[in-house]
């Protein structure tokens, strides 16, 4: 059996030595990957008990047009979402473009004029920070008179919880922790870490709005932030927890007030959930709910996979190996562009979508360096889906993340090392 499948994946165009370490790091992996089965098992009966305690039904899959008034299919499924995370309320729209708007709506919705955020794991996400302010933008909570504030990380990348003390006062309104690394060199928070540090702001301040953007986290543990006391949890639907079957949308899980006045600046204030055409995607948006603690393992062993594959090449990962995880991305750092380059053609050449296209540096709106990108997705940009980016910069580190399947993130892997031999980058 093994003989056959070696004979049939290095036909493909992987060499054998590729092929054999790959099958040797699977191998190690196992007990690995069924305690992730078994997280996997408990977010899927945790989604489809929700979908049978809501009574989901097939009337809902239909959609609706125009106002949206009525849309039983939408109002269902959020409260769908409400249970999964364990909070009051929900929102979950197609109206929402992106990650970074979901975002945006939580901030704008619950923030006013005189307001103060605090970030107490130092910077925000990229592009928050133009919604913050932070980076000049158009229309930015700055300009509406929303301050900022935030507490770099302890150098061992611990909460320097001092300084978050002295940072409160009379105008903090909402704190914003970022669960995922993002492009930041940390590490990703826990969600036990994320409790601990909510309990220790939350006895400062009780009234304060916690807010988790949890982009890349959905499903990758047993819990979620929400149920360590966040107030907010954020998130984008072509990430995990669109099961790559969203073409489109994020959510704001909540309680009642804060869902509330995030909807009111989504729509309009004194229509707020009322409104907004499903216009047939629902159906889509539970499915891929359905789809996705499967899909989200699939990822995090391709992520895992990656790490130890690449380490065993005498790179380093982050998180490494051997690390627990609270995300989906995996960084590599490979220290020489051309590694970068030929990492990114790899995953390129195992997408479904666009296998033939060659990635190239480009000139990036919003970065200082050139970036590389390798993407073939049914989704456009869905990193659930099997992606990698780079700035070409020192250290020359490749973030990879997604995979539907956990065979197509490995073979995409197993691509990735084969570019680099192929062009004589590593030798064995
Ligand atoms: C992806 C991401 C965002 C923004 O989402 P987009 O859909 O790219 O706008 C925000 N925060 C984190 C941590 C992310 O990973």
């Amino acid at each position: 059996m093994s003989d056959v499948i070696k004979d049939m994946i290095t036909a493909t165009g992987i060499d054998e030595k590729v092929y054999e370490l790959s099958t040797e790091i699977l191998d190690g992996l196992k007990e690995r990957f069924e305690r992730i089965d078994r997280i996997s098992f408990v977010n899927q009966i945790k989604v489809l008990n929700a979908m049978r305690d809501e009574r989901f039904g097939e009337e809902h899959l239909a959609g609706s047009t125009g106002y949206g008034y009525n849309d039983t299919g939408r109002d269902t499924l959020e409260r769908v979402y409400a249970r999964v995370f364990k909070t009051e309320d929900a929102l979950v729209r197609q109206q929402i473009v992106s990650g970074t708007h979901a975002l945006t709506v939580a901030l704008f919705g619950n923030l006013r004029p005189g307001d103060e955020i605090l970030s107490p794991c130092g910077g925000v996400y990229d592009t928050l920070q133009g919604v913050i302010g932070i980076r000049p933008e158009r229309g930015s909570l700055a300009e509406y008179g929303v301050t900022y504030r935030q507490v770099d990380l302890k150098a061992d990348h611990s909460f320097d919880l001092d300084g978050i003390r002295a940072a409160i006062n009379e105008h903090t309104k909402l704190i914003e922790i970022q669960r995922s690394r993002g492009y930041d060199v940390r590490p990703s928070f826990t969600v036990a870490q994320i409790g601990e540090l909510i309990k220790f702001i939350k006895d400062i301040k009780p009234d304060v709005i916690v807010m988790v953007d949890n982009c890349y986290g959905e499903f990758v543990e047993l819990k979620e932030p929400s149920e360590v006391g966040a107030d907010m949890i954020v998130g984008s639907l072509i990430k995990n927890p669109g099961g790559g079957l969203s073409p489109i949308g994020g959510y704001i899980c909540g309680t009642k007030e804060c869902v509330e006045n995030a909807a009111a600046r989504l729509t309009s204030p004194g229509l707020g959930k009322e409104v907004g055409a499903s216009l047939g995607v629902t159906r889509q948006i539970a499915q891929g709910l359905f789809m996705s603690p499967t899909v989200t393992a699939s990822a995090l062993k391709g992520a895992i996979f990656a790490s130890k594959l690449y380490e065993r090449l005498g790179f380093k990962a982050h998180p490494a190996g051997d690390d627990e995880r609270t995300d989906i991305i995996q960084a590599v750092e490979l220290g020489r562009p051309e590694l970068v380059e030929a990492f990114c053609e790899g995953i390129q050449a195992a997408a479904p979508v666009d296998s033939y296209v060659k990635p190239i540096p480009w000139d990036m709106p919003g970065y200082d360096d050139p970036v590389i990108m390798a993407a073939g997705a049914f989704t456009g940009g869905a990193s659930i889906e099997l992606s990698a980016d780079a700035p070409m910069k020192e250290p020359y580190a490749v973030y990879f993340q997604g995979g539907l399947t956990f065979p197509h993130a490995m073979y995409g892997i197993m691509l990735s090392v084969q570019k680099m031999v192929d062009k004589k980058l590593i030798s064995w």
